[in-house]
């Protein structure tokens, strides 16, 4: 089982004393070694095998022996480790050509970065090259990704921080609301609605309407089945491109290739990254339909990064897609999926402080409730980056002493395993949780 309190081993003592830690105050940041990983675990330096429910922020969705792409990527570093952009190699070209193989409709071209969080930049310039309009539309629970645009089209918590850690936003994001049914006060039509407004009142100054199809990190907040192709419709109808974040929700994570193609979408962007080579090297795409990709023939693309279409990531993603095909893992995603959900309801009727379960495929998530009646969260959006422990955080620890890991955002428990988990491993997991939720349940 894993342990939560132990010795501090040198490595971990270096890390702490060399390394900036991420999103936390320093003082807070006290990482535990992970020496080794096996299947669908994480192995501390002391031997405590964690099985990961979250993919580690939903990116290792192939887990952690995927020996084709430690080939691919190993083969490609002894032939052409690195070239410009400017030139043309094989793992680029190819990638660049299966991606638009199992993206939606005409999504056809793909730019290449090394983030999230710059794909969605790029999805930004390009929207506006070709719509010659300058705003963003996002929404209030969505997380775009960390430097100042995509941070500022974010509506995460990590916006809205103040004091010593005030960024300015940048001008021109525009934020609508989410169609969250439980506990808002719009319903899933009215969001729709009030964006369709809010562009005609912004002046149809928008290039793009940018939204996660299923929320990730900001509570897993599946729409309706009829929201996406509506919200294109309402974008195109005010000369708006749809940008399509599939940075979590990409490569088989919902049981389609994209979570687009789940809601019957084709969107005009999809940006993506995470999944796109199970996170074995850093790799993250921007993929355009033919009609904007021709926009460029006559204008200038003015985006480039020296790591862009990097080869031995591109080689990764190229051995990633084809690791998803041969070992069936969309399907698999889908299958159990179903299982997962199954578990999670029966978990959600045993604990009365579940108010939700949402998510689709292995994009699955629970929302905590201090009352059976109405949503009262036990984490507000302001907790997550006070640094105060919350009743979601002694959830995920009790869970994580259970030996499993979860990853908890926004009064939500993420559960996002690898795609190539087994039902064994639910019920592990499932047995975790239900000793964990006693926590939550007794905290009503
Ligand atoms: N978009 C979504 C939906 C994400 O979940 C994330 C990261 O979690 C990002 C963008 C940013 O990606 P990155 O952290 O690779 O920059």
């Amino acid at each position: 089982m894993a342990s939560q309190q132990h010795e501090k081993n040198e490595i971990e003592r270096l890390d702490r004393e060399y390394t900036l830690g991420t999103w936390t105050r320093q003082a807070d940041f006290n990482p535990t070694q992970i020496a080794d990983t096996e299947g669908p675990r994480i192995v501390t330096a002391d031997g405590d095998s964690i099985l990961d429910f979250s993919s580690q922020y939903v990116c290792t969705s192939l887990g952690y022996d995927a020996e084709r792409i430690a080939d691919a990527v190993n083969e490609q570093i002894r032939t052409v480790p690195y070239v410009n952009p400017g030139w043309s190699t094989e793992p680029r070209a190819r990638l660049s050509e299966k991606l638009a193989e199992i993206t939606p409709g005409s999504l056809k071209k793909t730019f290449y970065s090394t983030s999230g969080t710059e794909a969605n930049e790029v999805a930004f310039k390009i929207a506006r090259s070709y719509t010659g309009k300058h705003k963003i539309l996002s929404r209030y629970r969505s997380y775009h990704g960390a430097t100042a645009a995509s941070l500022s089209a974010s509506g995460d918590p990590r916006r809205v921080v103040q004091g010593p850690e005030i960024q300015p936003e940048v001008p021109g994001m525009v934020k609508g609301p989410d169609p969250y049914a439980y506990g808002s006060s719009l319903d899933p039509e009215q969001s729709l609605e009030y964006i369709d407004e809010m562009l005609g009142l912004e002046g149809d100054t928008v290039a793009g309407v940018l939204v996660e199809p299923l929320v990730g990190s900001n509570g897993v907040l599946t729409p309706p089945d009829d929201y996406l192709p509506r919200l294109k419709e309402i974008a195109h109808d005010h000369g708006a491109l749809l940008i399509c974040d599939e940075v979590m929700t990409g490569f088989g994570r919902t049981g389609e290739w994209f979570a687009s193609t789940l809601y019957e979408t084709e969107p005009d962007i999809i940006t993506m990254a995470k999944g796109l080579t199970g996170s074995y090297q850093p790799l993250a795409a921007t993929t355009v339909t033919e009609e904007v990709a021709e926009h460029f023939e006559e204008h200038l693309l003015n985006q480039g990064h020296t790591f862009s279409g990097h080869p031995t990531a591109c080689a990764a993603g190229l051995a990633a897609i084809e690791t998803y095909e041969e070992e069936n893992l969309v399907d698999r995603a889908k299958e159990m999926g179903a299982y997962l959900k199954t578990e999670l309801e029966a978990l959600a009727d045993r604990h009365p402080s579940v108010g939700e379960r949402r998510g689709v495929g292995l994009h699955q998530g629970i929302e905590l409730t201090r009352s059976e009646e109405k949503r009262v969260p036990f984490e507000r959006r302001e907790d997550k980056m006070s640094g105060e422990p919350t009743v979601l955080n002694e959830v995920g620890a009790s869970a994580l002493s259970e030996g499993v890991y979860f990853y908890t955002s926004v009064n939500t428990i993420v559960v996002t395993p690898p795609l190539t988990i087994d039902e064994d491993d639910v019920d592990e997991a499932i047995a975790a949780l239900d000793v964990a939720l006693e926590i939550s349940d007794n905290a009503m």
